[in-house]
């Protein structure tokens, strides 16, 4: 299956596909459009129909290359995000430039994606432009941004633009089922990741992710005082870093098959380094992935209560209780609201702990069980 299936009827990753396959491979792009609108996704399918075994612009979506790239584990694929609250000047001087002026392993060329390019500071985006103007023949970046404005206009204007639409619900649905979801987990999901294809996909595909929103959706309840916020915060917070143990686990796997298939020679530490370099962040990575997992489902549930209020929607036990309580609209509204403002500025923070117990009791002062009310009530 072509790495372009996933995008079929999304008119702007189509024409990507084309141009690539067409062999107008322009060295630098920016990706934008909405977020969730799957343009990390399209950036990797890129990626790998440019080091596909097949040829560059193939994407046949079925050599070993295509899956590694597509999973981003490839060698000559280089996915850079930011630290904290941004990508540092550091980052794209002692590692992109140096690592774009190396041959590719395996591929005919290498290919960066730069995702979230807004948060290059100044300093990091000059730099990058220095390579952007003299391109390397066989190196491609293709630059993600939900914030266009915000990539210098220098840099804009050295690259192909490419404005990718919002993937509507019915989309991401369909995509699911093909992908092996019921159609009933895939209209969950799909209600549950804000058009966001990637969450999408592990909300219905990933067991553990499914085993993690039975945790998150009963959390409301459990919010009756800041003390137990703080201790839904401590098990959400073990819940992402079990998450990346266990994703650590497989890179072990990962270490062990580059040792076998490189061998003890030269470029063997480089490319050591490299893969140590890449899992690290694949593990922060991870980690904020649980964490806004948590905030979107959280957020989902107290419009799922005032949905139910209003008589639209399947109502669970859990959100049943919540919509027949005296809680008012405007206080899950506002517990909604707080979910989806926690998680815009989440990969801003850099101490996400706190940020997710501030988060929680807030919660707990805005929406509090119903349970506790009915408590509050029965002793005056
Ligand atoms: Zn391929």
């Amino acid at each position: 299956m072509s790495v372009w299936k996933p995008f079929d009827g999304i008119a702007s990753v189509e024409r990507i596909g084309a141009q690539l396959a067409a062999g107008e491979i322009s060295h630098a792009w920016l990706l934008t459009g909405p977020r969730g609108a799957g343009k990390r996704s399209a950036a990797l399918a890129m990626a790998a129909a440019l080091v596909c075994a097949k040829g560059a612009g193939a994407g046949c979506g079925e050599c070993s290359a295509c899956s590694r790239a597509l999973r981003n584990r490839h060698p000559d694929v280089h996915v850079v995000e930011p630290e904290g609250a941004i990508i540092p000047v550091d980052v794209i001087r002692e590692t992109v430039i140096p690592e774009a002026a190396r041959s590719p392993f395996e591929a005919a060329g290498k290919v960066f994606v730069v995702q979230d390019a807004d948060r290059m500071n100044d300093a990091a985006q000059n730099a990058l432009l220095k390579t952007l103007e003299e391109p390397h023949p066989d190196t491609v970046f293709v630059l993600v941004s939900d914030h266009e404005e915000e990539v210098l206009e220098t840099i804009r204007s050295r690259c192909r633009i490419v404005r990718l639409e919002a993937v509507p619900a019915h989309r991401i649905v369909a995509l699911l089922v093909d992908a092996g979801a019921s159609p009933a987990e895939a209209e969950r999901a799909a209600a549950l990741s804000d058009g966001d294809v990637e969450r999408a996909r592990s909300l219905a595909l990933d067991e553990d992710a499914r085993t993690r929103l039975d945790l998150w959706r009963r959390i409301p309840a459990r919010l009756a005082s800041p003390l137990e916020a703080l201790d839904a915060a401590a098990e959400v917070l073990a819940e992402a870093k079990g998450a990346a143990k266990a994703r650590e686990k497989q890179q072990k796997t990962e270490v062990t098959a580059l040792a076998e298939a490189m061998g003890e020679g030269r470029g063997t530490s480089t490319a050591r380094n490299a893969l140590a370099k890449r899992h690290r962040r694949e593990l922060r990575r991870v980690e904020e992935e649980v964490l806004l997992e948590a905030l979107g489902a959280l957020g989902a549930f107290y419009r799922d209560a005032l949905a139910a209020r209003k008589g639209a929607g399947t109502a669970g036990d859990a959100v049943a209780a919540w919509a027949s309580s005296p809680i008012s609209d405007g206080a899950l509204l506002a517990a909604a609201a707080r979910c989806v403002e926690a998680s815009g500025t989440f990969t801003y923070n850099a101490n996400a702990s706190l940020a997710m117990e501030a988060t929680l009791v807030e919660l707990s002062r805005l929406a509090p069980p119903p349970a506790a009310l009915e408590a509050v009530s029965s002793e005056s």
